[in-house]
Order: C-alpha cells, then structure tokens, then sequence
C-alpha cells in the first residue's frame, strides 16, 4: 500500500558502527555534506560513534546532513554508568537514534528494552530509527513475518498516534548485516509490506506515516534498484557508509529512485 511516507523524500543514513577516529569521522562527514548538497532529492543522516558526534555536529553544521546516536538509555539522568541518554544526544545536536540495531539486541538488548528507548527517543524530540530483523534460523523455519511483528510492536508499544507517526523502522535481516548478502526487491517488499500492515492494524491511519528503510549489505551497485522497490522508502547502510565514495553514490541513488 502506498501511505503518507511515500510522500515524504527517501533516507539514506549511514551507521559508522565502531569505527573511526576524531579526525576521519570529521573529514568522511564533510564528504557526506556535500554528496547531500549533490543529492537534494534525498533526505541524509550519519550516525558516528558516541565520542564523535559533536565533532560531527561541528563539520555538518550548516549542512543538510542529519546527526543521529547509534543507542539511547531510557532514562534521561541518573547512576547508569556507561550510559548515554537520549536528551544527551539531542544536546549535541542529533535528531535522530537508532533503536534495537540487531548488534545490540545479540548483545542482549531485550524487545521491551528497545521499546523503552524509543519511547526515550520521542521524550527527547529525536526520530527513533527502529530495527528489526530475522535472523537466518527465524526465516528458514518460516517465523520471519512473527519475528517482524514481535518487534515491532514490542518496539512501539504504548505509543499515542502522533508519536507514531515520528517514528523510521529500518528493516535489517540479521543475515544481510555486514555479510555481503543482500535481501532480494522481492524479499524486502514482502517484508515491507508484513511491517506497513503490522503499523496500518495498530495504529490505523499513524501507521501510514512512518517510513521503512531496508539495511543489509546496501551498496553503490544494488542501492537504487532496493530505492526502486515497492515500500522501500530510504536505506540503513553500514559498512559501504564508511567509503565516502561508496556513500556517495548510494545518496545519488537515492536521489534517483525518486526522479
Ligand atoms: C547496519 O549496520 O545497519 C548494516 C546494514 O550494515 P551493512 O550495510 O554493513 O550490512
């Protein structure tokens, strides 16, 4: 189904995981800035290391590139050591957090964990990007489409309607992250459309609004035709967004698949 969100220009978020240092967070975001100036068909975000993002915040300034946290606390102060909280990255300038990234939740971040952070997001005024995923297993004996829904309503729990509708999903299977295999058109639209469904019979007309990016080994080569596909409204990409060039290419995609 089409909804509000195929309105709206596609993502193209890059998660830097844990990697860079000061020096190269700031020149790849420079990089980034002007692809986005290249690109302004598309709507762009990088989410740097915790340690980075002011330094980030100082090199996209002024620029159309949106800065966002890899991971919240639910909390928004207090005796969490370790912790970073979602007021804290909004003081530095982001907008946006990644939520449930399934790094984390094979780590041992819970459903309800995920579900309280993205209600932190929302607290905070930051764009939760909430992450699901199967894993291999879950999809092999057919619970691909139950994994989805479990997460994702655990993930929005409790949510009112105008919270809803300021909310990204990223759909990332666990077996396209970081493996070189990517999910097929065919495989990402189903599985858009199991989430868009999912959202539309809990949250009716809300449920239209938030867009859905896909994630898992996005490259230059296989960004637009993804971009293309029915319900694929921007992509989550890892390890191509560390290239500056590969990152590149994939905004311009993204500038192309609406054009
Ligand atoms: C990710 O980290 O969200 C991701 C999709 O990684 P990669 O693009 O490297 O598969």
């Amino acid at each position: 189904m089409r909804g509000a969100a195929d309105g709206r220009p596609l993502l193209v978020a890059g998660n830097w995981k844990m990697f860079t240092r000061a020096a190269t967070a700031a020149e790849l975001a420079g990089a980034v800035a002007s692809a986005a100036d290249a690109a302004p068909g598309a709507d762009v975000a990088v989410f740097p290391p915790f340690p980075y993002l002011s330094g980030v915040a100082a090199a996209l300034r002024g620029s159309r590139v949106a800065l966002g946290a890899q991971c919240c606390h639910d909390r928004a102060e207090g005796a969490h050591t370790g912790e970073v909280s979602a007021e804290m990255a909004a003081d530095v300038g982001c907008r946006m957090v990644l939520c449930g990234h399934s790094e984390r939740r094979q780590a041992g971040e819970s459903d309800e964990a995920v579900g309280l952070r993205v209600r932190a997001a929302l607290r905070a005024g930051l764009v939760p990007v909430l992450c699901v995923g199967e894993t291999l297993a879950e999809r092999e004996s057919g619970a691909a489409d139950r994994v989805l829904e479990r997460q994702l309503l655990s993930g929005t729990h409790g949510l009112a309607a105008d919270e809803v509708r300021r909310v990204d999903v990223a759909y990332e299977p666990v077996w396209a992250i970081g493996t070189g295999r990517t999910a097929t058109p065919e495989t990402a639209v189903a599985a858009h459309r199991t989430i868009r469904a999912a959202l539309v019979r809990t949250f009716g007309d809300a449920g239209a609004f938030p867009r859905i990016l896909y994630g898992g080994s996005v490259k230059p080569s296989n960004a637009e035709e993804l971009m293309r596909s029915e319900g694929v409204q921007g992509v989550l990409v890892g390890g191509a967004s560390l290239d500056a060039a590969s990152f590149r290419a994939i905004i311009l995609a993204g500038a192309a698949a609406r054009s």
